[in-house]
C-alpha cells in the first residue's frame, strides 16, 4: 500500500462531490476531505445520488479509495454545550446519514468547548452525546480530532480522549484523527513522533487513529493557538511532518493536508492559491522548496 494523501476541498451543492473529487485530482491527490456545506453553519442541501454514483465512477478511475475518503462535521457544533444538546445530537445524527448516503465511513469531529461547565461536565457530555449518535445501522466512524486546547476546548491531550472514548457504547463506531498542528500547540513535540504514538498506543490504541491532519504550525510548542501553517513553514519543519506523513505504524491511514490558501502577495491579507497541489508535490519528493510560496504566486498570476 502507499502514501495515501489528499487535503481539504470544496463540495459545492451543484456538483457536490464530483466537483470534490475532481478538485482532489488536481492537486494529485489520492485521498480528500470535506465539509457537506458551510464549515461554519450547519445547513445542509440533499445529498444527490446520482450525482455520487458519477463521483464514485471517476473515484474508481483514480484510484482513490471512498473507505479513506473523510467528511469533517461543522466546527460549531459543540456537544459539551448543555444548552444547544438537542441541536448538536440531531444534526449529527443527518449526518451521519449524509456520510452513509455518501459512501463516506469516517467523520471528523471537533470533540467540544466547555462553554458554561467544568471540564469533567463537558467531557461527560460528549460521550452521552456520542452515544446517542451512533449506532450500528449505518457503517460510518466518529473521530474525535486532536484540539490545541485554544480557550476550553476539549481533547487537548490523550486522556480526554481516552476518557470520552471510554464511555462510548460502540467502540467500533469511535476514533480518532491526530491533527499535527493541534498538537504541537497542545504541547506534544511531533519531531518525537514515535514517542506520541508509544503514548497514544497505551492510552488508547493505535488502531483508533483513523486520520491524520498534517498542517505545519504558526505558533510554538505548547502555545494553545491552532493557527495552521503552510508544510515546512511553520514550527514543526518539514523534516518531522514527513516522519509523520511516512510513519509506518499509520501506512493505512489517510493524511490530509489543510494548510493555508497563500495570498496574492505579503500585503495582501486575503487567501487566494491553494497550495495542496505544491505541498503534496513536495511530500511525495520529501524534498522541501523553500520556494514554495514564490512558485504558488508566480504559478497563479502568469495568465
Ligand atoms: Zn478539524
Ligand atoms: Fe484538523
Ligand atoms: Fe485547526
Amino acid at each position: 500500500m502507499g502514501l495515501i494523501i489528499g487535503c481539504h476541498v470544496s463540495f459545492k451543492n451543484d456538483s457536490q462531490m464530483i466537483g470534490s473529487v475532481n478538485e482532489a485530482l488536481s492537486y494529485n491527490a489520492n485521498t480528500f476531505m470535506f465539509y457537506t456545506g458551510a464549515p461554519q453553519n450547519t445547513r445542509r442541501g440533499e445529498i444527490d445520488l446520482k450525482k455520487k454514483e458519477e463521483a464514485l465512477k471517476i473515484m474508481e478511475d483514480n484510484g482513490i479509495d471512498i473507505n479513506k475518503v473523510i467528511v469533517h462535521a461543522p466546527y460549531i457544533v459543540n456537544l459539551a454545550n448543555r444548552e444547544n444538546f438537542d441541536f448538536s445530537v440531531s444534526f449529527l445524527k443527518e449526518e451521519i446519514e449524509r456520510c452513509n448516503r455518501l459512501g463516506i465511513r469516517y467523520m471528523v469531529l471537533h470533540p467540544g468547548s466547555a462553554v458554561s461547565s467544568s471540564r469533567e461536565d463537558a467531557i461527560k457530555s460528549i460521550s452521552d452525546g456520542l452515544n446517542f449518535i451512533l449506532d450500528n445501522d449505518y457503517d460510518v466512524k466518529i473521530l474525535l480530532e486532536t484540539m490545541a486546547g485554544k480557550g476550553n476546548e476539549v481533547g487537548r491531550n490523550f486522556d480526554e480522549l481516552k476518557t470520552i472514548i471510554d464511555n462510548v457504547k460502540y467502540k467500533d463506531k469511535i476514533g480518532v484523527c491526530l491533527d499535527t498542528c493541534h498538537l504541537n500547540d497542545a504541547g506534544y513535540d511531533i519531531s518525537e513522533f514515535d514517542k506520541i504514538l508509544d503514548e497514544f498506543d497505551n492510552k488508547i490504541g493505535i488502531k483508533y487513529i483513523g486520520c491524520v491532519h498534517v498542517n505545519d504550525s504558526k505558533n510554538i510548542i505548547d502555545s494553545h493557538k491552532d493557527r495552521h501553517e503552510n508544510i515546512g513553514l511553520g514550527t514543526i519543519g518539514f523534516d518531522n511532518l514527513i516522519n509523520v506523513i511516512y510513519n509506518n505504524r499509520l501506512e493505512s491511514v489517510p493524511k490530509i493536508l489543510e494548510t493555508p490558501y497563500v495570498s496574492r502577495d505579503d500585503n495582501s491579507k486575503e487567501r487566494e492559491y491553494p497550495p495542496y497541489k505544491y505541498e503534496i508535490a513536495m511530500i511525495r519528493n520529501k524534498i522541501f522548496d523553500k520556494e514554495l510560496i514564490d512558485k504558488i504566486r508566480k504559478d497563479n498570476t502568469r495568465n
